[in-house]
């Protein structure tokens, strides 16, 4: 499948039509990387692959799972045709440790196991900076109905289950991640955008070196590396 006329640029990808399609649409992994909402900027080579190669790969594995996502096919190293869907304009935030900005809003230091899972809300809004919201005002925004809040936050923590029981087996501990869904025109929720390093914080189950974007956000050295380790532990020489 071929890609037609550029629909969105992100900071980290770009969507385009499908030309053979009108119902999907194509997403290309860029290299670019930001973070503190814009602010910090660079480049992580090959970051785009890494990042396109890993959503796929764990898609998948969760579509097998009976999480129903966008994913359709993967079309070379940084390209990927999707299901063409309107985004919930939400970040779905899971945590299962403390880190982040959980860590600097409850004084819990990083690393704390949580008792139990937490999901946060944030609204996607650049301008105002994603501020994080509760169901209270999803609803009186609209951004999503009741009906459709509730199936995704059950996706979210059984998202969260798959994940981390499949992680583990790579001596890969799941900290915390951000979900975006979608809507099909029938109205159904898919899981949808990334799950990648720069969606998740990913640590070693031993060392617990961190192996994701707080590399670049926090100028840790070898940013490149963790991306590439991760892809190294998931897929292996696929
Ligand atoms: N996250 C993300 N995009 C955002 C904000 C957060 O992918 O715009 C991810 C982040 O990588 C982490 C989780 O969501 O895995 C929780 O992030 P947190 O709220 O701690 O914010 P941060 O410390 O990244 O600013």
């Amino acid at each position: 499948m071929t890609k037609g006329k550029m629909l969105y640029e992100g900071k980290a990808k770009c969507v385009y039509d499908c030309a053979e399609n009108p119902d999907y649409a194509i997403v290309s992994y860029k290299d670019d990387a930001t973070a503190f909402n814009g602010l910090k900027k660079g480049t992580i080579q090959d970051k785009g692959i890494v990042n396109n190669r890993v959503t796929n790969h764990l898609m998948k594995m969760l579509e097998e799972n009976g999480i129903p996502t966008h994913f359709v096919e993967e079309i070379n190293d940084r390209e990927t045709v999707v299901k063409k869907v309107s985004i919930v304009p939400l970040e779905v935030i899971v945590r299962n440790i403390a880190s982040g900005s959980l860590s600097k809003r409850l004084g819990l230091p990083e690393g704390t196991k949580l008792s139990s899972t937490v999901l946060e809300y944030c609204y996607k809004d650049d301008a105002l900076g994603d501020p994080m919201v509760n169901e209270y005002h999803i609803a009186a925004i609209n951004a999503a109905s009741k009906d459709e809040l509730h199936c995704i936050s059950v996706y979210a923590f059984r998202i969260n289950d798959i994940l981390s029981a499949y992680l583990k087996k790579s001596n890969i501990e799941l900290i915390d991640f951000k979900l975006e869904f979608g809507k099909l025109p029938d109205g159904k929720i898919v899981l949808a955008d990334e799950i990648s390093p720069d969606t998740c914080r990913f640590w070693d189950s031993v060392t617990h070196e961190k192996l994701d974007k707080d590399r670049f956000r926090q100028d840790l050295g070898n940013v490149e590396g963790a991306y590439q380790e991760i892809l190294k532990r998931l897929m292996g020489d696929k």
